[in-house]
């Protein structure tokens, strides 16, 4: 079993039972160690091997919890010292992780069994077979989604509510007070004894960010506690502010679910129907059908585009600066860029909104390297993940795939951070200026990341307007000399 197929109802079990097989896992030196990864991503995915593990001791499974040098190692060991006749294993969730399996394929003289990938509802490959001949376009692929597994839709198949999007609805600025006065999250106990000895254990190996915080469910028990207190207590406020972002709230109305779901230790169809049931119980059309996008739209259509293509080259702007300094350990004065990097270092977690419109837009506009941005993404955060990266920060956030899964880059200037937080009033720069010594980073680079890519941006009828409004503007060079002093300081940490 790889590390995010914790599901003991998962493929890998059906046919067995303890005492006919026995189950391997592995922690891989190698992969623990491959990047500088967030403490609390280590701590969430061993610590959730290893509750995986004694549960499975604990139903009666012979269970092999093994620490090799790589995978491949700990499966050669285990089979010298087994000798097992069959290997089974679910389809793994990376390009990796499947040419690992092949290789084991090649090297053992045993049957190697790839069955279906856990944590998902379709299968690689599937999204061509879904969206047929039709564009590549999350909507499409939503609708086809709920009407598929019946979520959400009439006996007709028509969207309950009447629309398939309540985006009108949510997308709020935030209100005006000092957080969302949301009820908290479900949280594992501080004093955590198992969380306690991996932070310890990982303690020399290099990082970004100490860590200190576990928020995300590391086994299923603690997950359904998760689920239950979402639904019951957040699920209600998670529409309206989705896009929102509040100096003193890190977590907003978020679910904090993408750790579990991601490690297979909650099922998304599951989670999509449990939250569409809630619209039984009186919970709002715009925050059920607004999460039930998120879960059965965007990650399983990010999964589908993992697939599609190859990711490690996409560059389609050309862009070669390096991770900015402020997100490898430096300070930085943009509050926006601050907090994010806070809710990092202590938790592994920022919201969607913090990753997509502040950090992967900073990215975007600077012209960071791609493949560089997605791992920093995915060492980060806790619920990285080599099929999420791809799509989400290569092909969403920073538009280097050039339009295959975005119709237009998700620029914007400092003036959408200051309509959709409160960032902006502690903020020493000013969102609305794009020159002078004021003028907030990211106002000054929008204007010359059009400016920079105007032949090809200028193609883009849905970027027209944007392209119209940098036509009127008399400012130009004044922005393209601050822009240099900008991505200088972004680079060298000095902003
Ligand atoms: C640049 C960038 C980097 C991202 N990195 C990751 C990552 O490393 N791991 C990860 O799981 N998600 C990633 N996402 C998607 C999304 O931001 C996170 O899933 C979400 O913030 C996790 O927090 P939550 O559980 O509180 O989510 P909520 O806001 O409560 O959303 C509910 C669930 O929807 C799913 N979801 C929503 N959008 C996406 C999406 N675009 N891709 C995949 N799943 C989605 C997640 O499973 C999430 O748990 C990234 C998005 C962007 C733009
Ligand atoms: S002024 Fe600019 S840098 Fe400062 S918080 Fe607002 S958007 Fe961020």
């Amino acid at each position: 079993m790889l590390g995010d197929q914790l599901d003991p109802t998962g493929p890998a079990f059906r046919g067995h039972r303890p005492g006919d097989a026995r189950v391997l896992m592995i922690e891989s030196e190698h992969a623990l160690a491959r990047l500088p990864y967030n403490r609390e991503r280590r701590v969430l995915v061993i610590g959730a091997m290893r509750r995986f593990a004694d549960r499975l001791r604990a139903a009666g499974w012979a269970v092999d919890l093994r620490r090799a040098p790589t995978l491949f190692a700990g499966v050669m060991a285990h089979a010298a010292e087994e000798e097992p006749d069959r290997i089974v294993v679910a389809h793994p969730a990376s390009r990796s992780g499947l040419a690992l399996v092949r290789r084991v394929a090649g090297a053992l003289p045993v049957q190697v069994e790839i069955r279906e990938p856990v944590g998902f509802i379709t299968r690689p490959g599937e999204l061509d077979e879904i969206l047929g001949a039709r564009q590549p376009r999350m909507d499409t692929f939503y609708r086809a989604m709920r009407r598929r597994l019946g979520i959400l839709v009439d006996a007709d198949g028509e969207p309950v509510g009447g629309a398939w999007s309540m985006d009108a609805e949510n997308r709020k600025p935030p209100p005006r007070t000092r957080d969302l006065g949301a009820p908290a999250p479900w949280l594992p106990a501080a004093d955590d004894p198992l969380d306690r000895e991996l932070r310890h254990e990982f303690a020399s190996l290099p990082e970004i960010g100490g860590g200190g915080e576990r928020v995300m469910a590391a086994d299923q028990g603690e997950a359904e506690a998760a689920l239950d207190r979402f639904i019951e207590t957040r699920l209600a406020g998670f529409g309206p502010h989705q896009d929102a972002m509040m100096d003193d709230d890190w977590a907003m109305s978020h679910a904090l679910l993408s750790g579990p779901l991601n490690l297979g230790i909650l099922s998304p169809e599951r989670v999509a129907r449990r939250v569409a049931d809630a619209l039984g119980d009186g919970a709002p059309i715009a925050s059920v059908e607004g999460f039930v996008r998120q879960v059965i739209g965007w990650r399983e259509y990010v999964w589908g585009w993992y697939w599609k293509r190859t990711w490690r080259t996409a560059n389609a702007l050309g862009a070669e600066a390096p991770v900015p300094a402020a997100l490898r350990g430096g300070s930085t004065r943009m509050r926006c860029v601050e907090v994010a990097m806070d809710g990092i270092h202590r938790r592994g977690y920022s919201h969607h909104i913090q990753r997509l419109m502040v950090l992967g837009t900073l990215m975007l506009l600077r012209g960071t390297e791609p493949w560089a941005a997605s791992r920093w993404f995915q060492a980060a955060h806790v619920d990285g993940a080599a099929w999420v990266m791809a799509p989400n920060v290569i092909g969403m956030a920073l538009y280097a795939d050039g339009g295959g899964m975005m119709t237009k880059p998700y620029a914007a200037s400092g003036a959408y951070i200051k309509r959709m937080s409160n960032h902006c009033r502690s903020c020493p720069y000013d969102p609305t200026a794009g020159a002078g010594p004021d003028a907030c980073p990211f106002t000054t680079l929008y204007w010359d990341f059009l400016d920079r890519h105007r032949e090809r941006l200028g193609q883009n009828h849905r970027m027209a307007l944007s392209m119209r409004n940098l036509a009127k503007r008399q400012d130009i060079p004044a922005i393209r000399a601050r822009a240099r002093e900008v991505m200088a300081a972004l680079d060298t940490g000095v902003d």
